[in-house]
């Protein structure tokens, strides 16, 4: 079996599919727990963007499981197998799990590069085509305590045929079992536990089918691909994920890639989703906004109610698209700091967060970072993204065990106006 001691215990399943529980003895040494529903630690090369290990490990509760990409790491492969200790001796970190993926959810990549053998990847320097051999080398190079296996997932465009999203599914299937291959016969993989991958694009009985298949495979976990696309239409895609998780094997992790927006995690969670990456708060602190959406759902409701007032009273940037798309723009979870209104606005980005950045600076002062593009601002609002973020998992955490989620979903959407506890 290609896969650790890794084990996940279901704590409650709401409506049999939504799920509450922990993942337990991760790791090579098996020390690592994380619960779920949780988010992974986004990284470029290991390293949080804008954020040194110091000032990461202000935050509290961080995810236990450090995502890198093939994308970020395959231009370095010399390096790095002359270095030999592996991926997380390299880039200094100690004390995770980490989690090796193949792309970039918070990178676009271009399309139409994909073959029968080979799937590309986009680092810094441009294209680099891996076979699966290419692609068991890094992995053996990385040494990563997971991988997710190489896949054709380029099915998430509108407009995709039936036969494009077939051949996906079956080189998909054609890898993982080629990775398997490699992976039984490598010693440096021992212990690693391998992720399959569900593609299937907008086709119920293609993703059905991709589901199975995998299932029937020795994985540890499964990655659900390709419902990053914005044009995909929310409720299809929860149905599609719903009918999907429901043929995975109840003790199996399934993480979704490239989905973060609070609103669509909780969908997801709903529909049997357990993992996400944790992308969302860098795309937030790149275009200078901070995460400010509610999420408390302590049974107080006049302070609910006064929150939600003093929330929809022009405290942030309305946005108001629910149904916008895109995630590389501006969502209504998030306020505009760059602004004018906050040019002397004295107040922390959120009250009553207990972040570094809210509990020692003012909207107005990261205003004013931004405008005059210091470094610091990067910082600050990336220490806040990322420590509001987590604590709104652990809210999901906490509404799953309280039977809450409705109360959670009208929070998070900010449409609770009065609740009886
Ligand atoms: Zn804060």
């Amino acid at each position: 079996m290609a896969g650790s001691r890794m084990k996940l215990e279901l704590s409650k399943v709401v409506q049999g599919r939504c799920r509450l529980g922990q993942l337990k003895e991760m790791g090579r040494m098996g020390q690592h727990c994380l619960d779920i529903p949780g988010c992974l630690l986004y990284t470029h090369l290991g390293t949080v963007p804008h954020l040194t290990q110091d000032t990461l490990h202000t935050l509290s509760s961080l995810p236990t499981v450090t995502q890198v990409t093939l994308s970020n790491i395959a231009e370095h492969q010399d390096v790095l197998e002359e270095f030999k200790g592996g991926f997380k001796k390299f880039a200094g970190l100690h004390d995770t799990v980490l989690y090796c993926s193949l792309h970039d959810s918070a990178a676009q990549s271009p399309t139409g590069h994909t073959t029968n053998k080979t799937v590309s990847v986009w680092g810094s320097g441009g294209r680099i085509e891996l076979t699966v051999a290419k692609f068991m080398a890094l992995q053996r190079t990385v040494q990563p305590d997971w991988y997710q296996t190489m896949a054709d997932g380029e099915t998430w465009q509108t407009g995709i045929s039936r036969k494009r999203v077939r051949k996906s599914v079956d080189r998909s299937l054609a890898h993982l079992d080629e990775c398997l291959l490699v992976h039984q016969k490598s010693q440096e993989l021992d212990g690693v536990s391998v992720f399959g991958v569900v593609e299937g694009g907008d086709i119920l009985e293609e993703r059905l089918r991709s589901a199975r298949e995998t299932a029937k495979r020795p994985v540890a976990g499964f990655c659900l691909d390709g419902f990053q696309n914005g044009a995909m239409d929310q409720a299809l895609r929860s149905q599609l994920i719903t009918a999907v998780t429901k043929e995975l094997p109840e003790d199996k992790p399934r993480l979704l890639q490239g989905v973060g927006r609070p609103d669509e995690v909780l969908a997801c969670v709903e529909a049997g989703v357990d993992l996400f990456e944790g992308f969302f708060p860098f795309q937030v602190t790149e275009r200078g906004c901070a995460l400010c959406f509610l999420f408390d759902i302590t049974p107080d409701p006049e302070s609910a109610a006064a929150d939600e007032e003093q929330h929809t009273a022009g405290e942030t940037q309305p946005n108001g698209d629910l149904n916008c798309d895109d995630q590389t723009h501006m969502t209504r979870f998030e306020m505009d700091l760059k602004d004018k209104r906050y040019q002397d606005d004295f107040r922390p980005l959120v009250e009553g967060c207990g972040c570094y950045c809210c509990r020692n600076h003012q909207r107005a002062y990261v205003h004013h970072l931004l405008v005059t593009n210091e470094l610091l601002a990067g910082v600050l609002l990336m220490i806040h993204n990322t420590s509001h973020y987590n604590s709104f998992f652990r809210a999901v955490r906490e509404a799953l065990a309280n039977d809450k989620m409705d109360l959670l979903r009208r929070r998070v959407l900010g449409t609770v106006k009065e609740e009886s506890g």
